[in-house]
């Protein structure tokens, strides 16, 4: 008698080789199910270009497992099918399986749909760890669980000796320090020229899904005539190989630059890629760390980039898991301010936010310090909604899954959770982000001014954020001179400063 096979679900954010529920698989014990469903494309108003990546990027995957001999089933969108459970049901009623198998899900809220799934399909489901990771779920809980505070920097020591990356023979860090975050922040003066990206052209497959997506998801934000993203794990390794000829030199030096002229900078994009597995983290650090050696890089530069990667998203994923399902319900601030309609519009006279917010809006993208400083930051001295703000955040970008957007919305941008991500808050006045680059120069705001019709929003914004937390902040050591400053200046100019604030929250939102 012939052994079943097993029956293994590979969900779109998880197309490698490496998803250990296929690297020990072939076409005579595996077949292979994917499927594009409306309940995942649609759970937040995903952008068209987050849609049209993971389609294409799954539907070239899945050719390329038929070329290696599996049997494929594949559920296109409009084949009807809406949901992940009923793709796989769909796959047990036509043939028997011995079990079946996926990576864990990225997102809290599929890990508990799924644990159902083992009674309500009557076979064992196996989910197996996701090892694409550089640290597994007990690794960060060993570390989580050996320090009294989360600090990401002590996290990424500890990463940096494990990897041996950017380490000297001694067990020291080549260049005798850990950390070159103070050389990586220039702000854009327009001194030096943006090199153009590499083009990527589209085939049939990802035309075909470019016309579905707009068919199917209208009142999704999105333009599709400007899709230009590799979607396949050989187009982003030559992607990566040109970031880091041609644009890793200057990554650190405008690393938290803001510029009129470039939507990029000097920026990776390729959150995408290692999201969804058509990049492998490691790799993409070892060769950034070649390319040092070579003397193409400086180890300022490099080590920026290597600290975003083994430092920060495997932090986060960390905190992510570590401290879920509460998480997700902190407000530490009380903020309630409901998400402006702007937010999906980007009509906003505030000109970096209004950039900040076209750009997410039409390509899915903003690079970190626009995520972070200017829309981020406008949420939290706007008081914005925790919620909606996170859930605007996981809708309009190409790389947002919850593990990764919430930690960095909820605990960096909105300082949400108590402090576990960062010991202050990222509130910055529009002084920061008239000296990270060039937006205010075409502004109708005016940095430099707090009240009246021409200040900018975020000086009278930030105030009041400081001054309606007052207490909280005041016993936060790092946030002493600011306490201290507001506290200090005359009651009256405080009393306008604020009333100014209240004024631009009821106009501007
Ligand atoms: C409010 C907010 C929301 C964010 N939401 C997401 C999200 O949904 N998905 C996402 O992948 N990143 C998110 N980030 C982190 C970061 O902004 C993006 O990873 C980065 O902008 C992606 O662009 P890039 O590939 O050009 O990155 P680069 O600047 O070139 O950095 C290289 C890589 O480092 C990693 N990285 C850098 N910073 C972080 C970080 N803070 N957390 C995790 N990984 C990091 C990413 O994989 C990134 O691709 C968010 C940050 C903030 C402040």
């Amino acid at each position: 008698m012939t052994k079943s096979k097993h029956l293994t679900l590979v969900l779109a954010d998880q197309l490698s080789w490496q998803n250990p529920a296929m690297v020990d698989v072939s076409p005579e014990t595996s077949e292979l199910v994917f499927a594009e469903v409306k309940a995942e494309a649609t759970y937040v108003r995903h952008n068209k270009h987050k849609i049209a990546f993971l389609f294409a990027a799954m539907r070239h995957f899945a050719e390329e497992a038929k070329s290696r001999g599996f049997t494929v089933h594949y559920f296109q969108y409009d084949a009807g099918i809406d949901s992940l459970f009923k793709a796989v049901a769909r796959c047990l009623s036509k043939a028997t399986y011995s079990e079946v198998r996926l990576c864990e899900p990225g997102e809290w809220r599929l890990r508990e749909e799924i644990a159902d799934w083992q009674s309500q399909l009557g076979l064992p489901v196996s989910v197996l760890e996701d090892t694409r990771f550089l640290a597994s779920h007990a690794d960060f809980a060993t570390w989580a669980d050996s320090q009294k505070t989360l600090r990401m920097e002590y996290f990424y020591r500890s990463m940096r000796k494990r990897y041996g990356l950017l380490m000297a023979e001694s067990g020291k860090p080549i260049g005798d320090r850990w950390n070159y975050d103070a050389e990586n922040r220039s702000g854009w003066r327009n001194k030096d020229a943006v090199p153009v990206r590499l083009d990527e052209a589209q085939d049939g497959i990802t035309a075909d899904v470019i016309h579905l997506v707009d068919e199917h998801f209208l009142d999704h934000p999105g333009d599709l005539t400007r899709f230009s993203y590799a979607v396949t794990a050989e187009r982003a390794s030559v992607h990566l190989t040109h970031f880091i000829q041609v644009f890793l030199p200057q990554f650190g030096q405008y690393q938290d630059a803001l510029a009129e002229e470039s939507t990029t900078l000097f920026h990776g994009l390729i959150g995408l890629y290692l999201n969804a597995g058509l990049l492998d983290p490691l790799d993409v650090c070892q060769r950034a760390e070649t390319a040092y050696k070579a003397g193409h890089v400086s180890l300022a530069a490099t080590e920026g980039f290597v600290r975003q990667i083994l430092g920060w998203r495997e932090y986060v994923r960390g905190i992510y898991w570590y401290h879920m399902p509460n998480y997700a319900s902190n407000n530490t601030w009380g903020a309630k301010r409901p998400l402006p309609a702007w937010f999906w519009t980007a009509q906003t006279d505030m000109r970096c936010l209004h950039k900040a917010l076209e750009q997410s809006l039409n390509d899915g993208y903003a690079h970190h310090i626009q995520r972070l400083m200017v829309i981020g930051n406008f949420a939290l001295i706007a008081g914005l909604t925790v919620d909606e703000v996170c859930a605007w955040f996981l809708a309009v970008y190409v790389d947002a899954y919850e593990w990764v957007e919430l930690p960095n919305t909820l605990g960096m941008a909105l300082n949400a959770d108590d402090g576990i991500m960062a010991s202050k808050p990222y509130a910055a006045s529009g002084k920061y982000i008239a000296k990270q680059g060039n937006h205010c120069q075409k502004c109708r705001f005016d940095p430099k001014l707090t009240t009246g019709e021409r200040a900018c929003p975020y000086n009278s914004l930030y105030w009041h954020f400081i001054d309606q937390n007052l207490e909280r902040l005041s016993k936060n050591p790092r946030m002493g001179l600011i306490t201290g400053q507001w506290k200090k200046r005359d009651p009256a100019e405080r009393e306008s400063i604020v009333s100014w604030a209240e004024q631009v929250l009821a106009t501007q939102l």
